[in-house]
C-alpha cells in the first residue's frame, strides 16, 4: 500500500469513528494568540503540549527556522492577518535550539541542489529574477539573535495594531523547556 493509499485508508476510518470529536473547536483562536515557530518534525505535538495550547487556542505559523524575513513576508501578512481578522491579540516568535537552520549556510544548499542535478541554466534563471540565492537560502548562527530579530520586524511594522505583545522564546526540541529571549 503506498503512503497516500494508507492515509486514506486511515482516514475512513477517522471520520467514520468520529475521531475528529475531541479536536473539534471554534475557528477563532480561544487563547487569542498567535504563534510562530520552525517547521521542524519534533515541534508538530511537543510546542503546544509544552504551552498548553490545544487544538482551537492559537493560530500558529511555521516555517523552516520559524523566522520572520522581511517586514512584508508572506509571515508577517499572515500575523497581520491572525491579528487583525481572525481575533488573535499577542504574537509569540518560538524558535528551537538545535535547529536545522542553524548554522545552514546558503552556498552550502545551493551546493546541494546542484548534486541533485539542477543545471546551472535553471540557476540562472533564478538569478534573472534577481534573487540572490546564497543570502535568500542562509540560515542563521545564533537562534537567540535569529529570534530577536524577528521580534524587532514584527514590533517595527507600522501596521501591527499598538500595543500588541511580541515575546521571543526558545524551546528545546526534547524537553519542551521554553526560555525567554
Ligand atoms: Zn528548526
Amino acid at each position: 500500500m503506498s503512503q497516500l493509499e494508507e492515509i486514506l485508508d486511515y482516514n475512513q476510518h477517522f471520520v467514520k469513528n468520529e475521531s475528529y470529536r475531541p479536536y473539534e473547536a471554534p475557528s477563532r483562536p480561544v487563547k487569542k494568540m498567535t504563534i510562530v515557530s520552525c517547521m521542524d518534525c519534533r515541534l508538530i505535538e511537543l510546542l503546544p503540549k509544552a504551552l498548553d495550547v490545544k487544538n482551537g487556542d492559537a493560530i500558529m505559523l511555521k516555517s523552516a527556522g520559524g523566522m520572520v524575513e522581511s517586514p512584508y513576508s508572506n509571515t508577517m501578512k499572515s500575523i497581520l492577518v491572525s491579528l487583525y481578522e481572525l481575533g488573535s491579540e499577542a504574537v509569540y516568535i518560538i524558535g528551537h535550539t538545535n535547529c536545522g537552520m542553524h548554522g545552514l549556510h546558503g552556498h552550502k544548499m545551493v551546493d546541494d541542489i546542484k548534486q541533485r542535478g539542477v543545471s546551472d541554466q535553471k540557476f540562472a534563471t533564478v538569478r534573472e529574477q534577481g534573487v540572490d540565492l546564497d543570502q535568500w537560502l542562509n540560515g542563521f548562527q545564533s537562534v537567540e539573535e535569529e529570534v530577536q530579530k524577528s521580534v524587532t520586524i514584527v514590533k517595527n511594522h507600522p501596521l501591527l495594531p499598538e500595543g500588541t505583545p511580541v515575546i521571543g522564546l526558545v524551546i528545546d526540541p526534547k524537553t519542551g523547556e521554553l526560555k525567554k529571549i
